[in-house]
């Protein structure tokens, strides 16, 4: 085994082996400018239009010019809100988001706020869910869009999107989710949640970092932008500059992959997933943050009562790459606004853990956290003469039903062509 084990695949994916040897001729031999005109460039421009086409099937895209390619899911989100906000701000100036986005939404719309936007941050349960009814109450004449991520980062709570969709189109709304955590571990499609706008990371999906995608829909309405990076007019002029190819190819690879063994490896994962959750509930006063049913397969986000949060993240960190709920969602150590949204009190935010397990785990790195994480919670708690009077009283079995994994199927509205219907 190598230490430490990298249980932090919400924050990024290692890249795949096969990803990365698709980029390689791409750095050296075939370098070309995906604009260039001569047989170098022709080449990349290929190159780059498979992966297009890759990536709009694993979303199920109707046509691969609905991709745009990215540095990353945060310009994607800019774009997509900002795009949306400017383009369209005749017709309102209302957007509705949720209290759990990542940062680069929730910034995004700190930032239009500042320039008269009006934004609605919609609460959610405490088992981060949004309440489909606390959507249709919050939209008014002047709403323009909707924002509400697919997956969250931290908790892997999975958001109603279909019925959001439905409501957004009654209303003539544009619709867009964050799908960076979700793409490749669990279903996803434009079409069933309704989407006009989906934000997509290579990186997220053991792919390259520095690309992304926003998935911008031509029929269907036909979405328009007002492009935040003005230059050469690349993308269907959404988004100027040279395009990174070695990392579209990657990123094309990357979703290749995913699709093909989304059903195999969520099953798998949430197998591993499961172990590690019910062998730590045996250890007593842990809380699960975030509904379990509705979750992604690799993520375990829990509270161990009765520790010091700082001590235990750092003997953790020895032998585990895990994230904190104290600081992990952005380059600021700040507790996460995630767990404040569940209405969680300090202590659960302070001694939460985020588990992400991904594609290379295997069975016998879980077994090794479980025994880990069980070591150094009893001896931190043996340490704590308060812990053990207090734990008499408080300790209960927090020991969840069977949970099932979400992943495997929904039904679909629309026949597609030629795309693979899991
Ligand atoms: N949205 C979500 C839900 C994320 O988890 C992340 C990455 N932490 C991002 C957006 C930003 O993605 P990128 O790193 O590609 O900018």
């Amino acid at each position: 085994m190598k230490f430490p084990i990298y249980l932090d695949n919400q924050s990024t994916t290692p890249i795949d082996p096969k990803a990365l040897d698709a980029m390689l001729p791409y750095f050296q031999t075939e370098f070309g400018n995906a604009a260039s005109q001569h047989p170098l460039g022709l080449k990349a421009k290929a190159a780059v239009e498979e992966a297009r086409n890759k990536i709009a099937q694993l979303i199920h895209a109707e046509d691969a010019d609905e991709i745009i390619f990215t540095s990353g899911a945060t310009e994607a989100n800019n774009l997509a809100i900002k795009g949306i906000a400017e383009m369209y701000r005749e017709r309102g100036n209302h957007i509705i988001t949720s209290a759990i986005e990542h940062k680069s939404i929730m910034d995004t719309c700190k930032y239009l706020e500042g320039v008269g936007f009006e934004i609605t941050y919609l609460p959610v349960s405490q088992e981060g869910l949004i309440n489909v009814d606390d959507v249709r109450h919050a939209m008014t004449p002047k709403t323009i869009l909707i924002s509400i991520m697919h997956a969250n980062n931290e908790i892997g709570t999975i958001q109603p999107l279909p019925e959001i969709g439905k409501l957004a189109k009654e209303k003539n709304i544009f619709f867009h989710s964050d799908l960076v955590q979700s793409a490749g571990k669990i279903l996803v499609d434009v079409e069933t949640f309704q989407l006009d706008l989906a934000s997509l990371s290579a990186h997220k999906m053991y792919g390259p970092k520095g690309i992304g995608a926003l998935y911008v829909r031509k029929r269907n309405p036909r979405v328009r932008l007002a492009p935040q990076i003005h230059g050469g007019g690349h993308e269907r002029a959404l988004r100027s500059g040279t395009l990174n190819v070695p990392a579209i190819v990657g990123f094309g690879k990357a979703a290749e992959i995913a699709k093909k063994e989304l059903s195999a490896e969520s099953n798998r994962i949430f197998n591993l997933r499961e172990k590690l959750r019910q062998k730590i509930e045996k250890i007593g006063d842990v809380h699960i943050n975030g509904n379990l049913k509705r979750r992604l397969p690799g993520n375990l986000n829990i509270s161990f009562g009765g520790i010091e949060g700082e001590t235990f993240l750092n003997e953790l960190c020895e032998k585990l790459a895990v994230s904190s709920g104290s600081a992990c969602t952005s380059a600021t150590p700040e507790p996460s606004h995630v767990l404040k949204a569940l209405g969680l009190g300090e202590d659960r935010i302070h001694t939460s853990i985020r588990f992400g397990i991904g594609r290379f785990n295997t069975e016998e790195e879980i077994n090794y956290a479980i025994d880990y994480v069980s070591e150094i919670v009893n001896r931190l708690r043996e340490a704590s003469p308060i812990y053990k009077t207090n734990l008499n009283t408080s300790l209960r079995d927090s020991s969840q039903s069977k949970v099932e994994a979400i992943h495997l199927s929904f039904p679909r509205k629309r026949e597609s062509t030629n795309m693979d219907p899991r």
